[in-house]
C-alpha cells in the first residue's frame, strides 16, 4: 500500500508509480477515503528493489507492507480512519438503523409505502425492502424486479435511502441504475466471490455502501473479512459487515444468535458491524432483546425487519417483522444502551 505525502496523487505521479509496479508484474488500485485516497499494490508486492524505488520518490511517505491477508479491511491499515456514512449518520458516530420489509409484495405495493412512513416514524435512517429473494423452497415466491421500482417510489416519499439484496451479476446493474443506495450481499452468497468481485468493479467510483451478510455455516472471522475485502480492493471501501446468525442453530432459534462476535471483528477490522437480529433469532417477539444485546456487545448499528401488518406480510414478514411500536420501542432503547456505551 502506497502512502502520498499528499492527500492523493497528482495523475502524473499516479503514471510514474503504475509504471514502476507494471515493470514487477503488479498493477495499482486506487482506494478513495472520505479524506485521502491510498493505493494498494496488486500483485506480489514483496519485491524489495520495487519497494526501494517506490520509496524513493520524492512524494510518497511510505510503503505500508502489512502482512494481513486483508490488508485493505485490517484495523491496522490507513483506511481505517475511514468512516462510512449511510442515511444521515456517520457509522461509528451514532448508531445506524437499518429497517424495512424483509420482501415487498409487488401485488401489495401499499403496504411497503406505509412501512417505509412507520418505520422513518420510528428512527430508521436506511429503508430495507427485497425485491429479489434467496428462498429454501424453489417452488416459493422468488421476488419480483417489479418492487424495485415500488422501492425506489418509497425512497423518494420518505427521503430514506434504501439497501436491498443484490442475487446475481444481472440485479447489480439494476439496482444501481435505480439508485440503490446499499446493495445487501446475504448470507447465501456471502461466499460467493464472483459477485463480490461483480459488485466492487460496480461500484469502484461510486460512494454506495455494501452490507455484507456473514454466511450461514458459523463463517470464521477471517474469511468474513476476507469476503469484504474482495470489495474493497476495488477501490470503494464502503463495507459494512453484518453478523445475521449462523448454523447449527440454537433449538427454538432461527439459527444461533451471533451478535457475540462483534467485539472479536472490532480487534481484527475497522469495518462496521450492524448486526442483523431479525435473521438471527426468527421471531418477531425475541427480536427486541436480540438487538440490545448487539448494542451491548458494540454494534454500529442493527437491520431490522418490519412491517405495518406484519401478518399480511410475505417473506419472513409474518414470523420475524416487527409492528412499528415495538420497532420505535426497541430503536429508543437502543440508542439509550448505544450512549450508555460511548
Ligand atoms: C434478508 O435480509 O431478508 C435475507 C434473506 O437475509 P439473509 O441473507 O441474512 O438470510
Ligand atoms: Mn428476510
Amino acid at each position: 500500500m502506497i502512502l502520498p505525502k499528499t492527500n492523493r496523487l497528482t495523475p502524473e505521479q499516479l503514471d510514474e508509480i503504475t509504471r514502476i509496479v507494471t515493470e514487477f508484474g503488479c498493477q495499482i488500485q486506487p482506494i478513495v477515503g472520505a479524506v485521502r485516497t491510498i493505493y494498494a499494490i496488486v500483485g506480489d508486492e514483496r519485491d524489495e528493489l520495487m519497494i526501494n524505488r517506490l520509496e524513493g520518490l520524492a512524494y510518497v511517505d511510505r510503503i505500508d507492507r502489512i502482512q494481513s491477508p486483508f490488508k485493505l479491511m485490517d484495523k491496522r491499515s490507513d483506511l481505517a480512519s475511514h468512516r462510512i456514512k449511510l442515511g444521515g449518520v456517520t457509522l461509528g458516530e451514532d448508531l445506524l438503523i437499518i429497517a424495512g420489509a424483509c420482501t415487498i409484495d409487488p401485488k401489495n405495493p401499499n403496504f411497503f409505502y406505509e412501512t417505509a412512513q412507520a418505520v422513518k416514524e420510528a428512527g430508521a435512517h436506511v429503508l430495507r425492502g427485497g425485491v429479489w429473494k434467496p428462498r429454501t423452497n424453489p417452488y416459493t415466491f422468488q421476488g419480483d424486479v417489479k418492487s424495485l421500482d415500488i422501492l425506489m417510489e418509497a425512497s423518494r416519499r420518505t427521503g430514506l435511502p434504501v439497501d436491498s439484496e443484490v442475487m446475481e451479476e444481472s440485479h447489480i446493474k439494476l439496482a444501481l441504475d435505480a439508485g440503490v443506495h446499499s446493495l445487501q450481499v446475504g448470507a447465501r452468497n456471502a461466499l460467493n466471490y464472483s459477485l463480490l468481485r461483480a459488485i466492487g468493479r460496480a461500484i469502484a467510483t461510486r460512494d454506495t455502501a455494501v452490507l455484507l451478510k456473514r454466511s450461514i455455516h458459523m463463517g470464521p472471522l477471517n474469511e468474513f473479512i476476507s469476503a469484504a475485502e474482495y470489495i474493497a480492493a476495488f477501490g470503494n471501501p464502503n463495507v459494512i459487515l453484518c453478523p445475521r446468525g449462523t448454523t447449527p442453530t440454537l433449538d427454538g432459534y432461527r439459527n444461533h444468535p451471533d451478535e457475540s462476535i462483534t467485539p472479536l471483528l472490532k480487534e481484527k477490522t475497522w469495518a462496521p458491524v450492524v448486526v442483523d437480529p431479525s435473521h438471527s433469532v426468527g421471531k418477531a417477539s425475541y427480536v427486541p432483546s436480540a438487538a440490545l444485546a448487539a448494542v451491548a456487545y458494540g454494534a454500529d448499528g442493527l437491520c431490522i425487519e418490519a412491517h405495518v401488518e406484519p401478518s399480511k406480510g410475505i417473506g419472513d414478514d409474518p414470523k420475524q417483522a416487527l409492528t412499528p411500536d415495538v420497532l420505535k420501542k426497541t430503536i429508543t432503547q437502543a440508542k439509550q444502551l448505544w450512549a450508555l456505551r460511548r
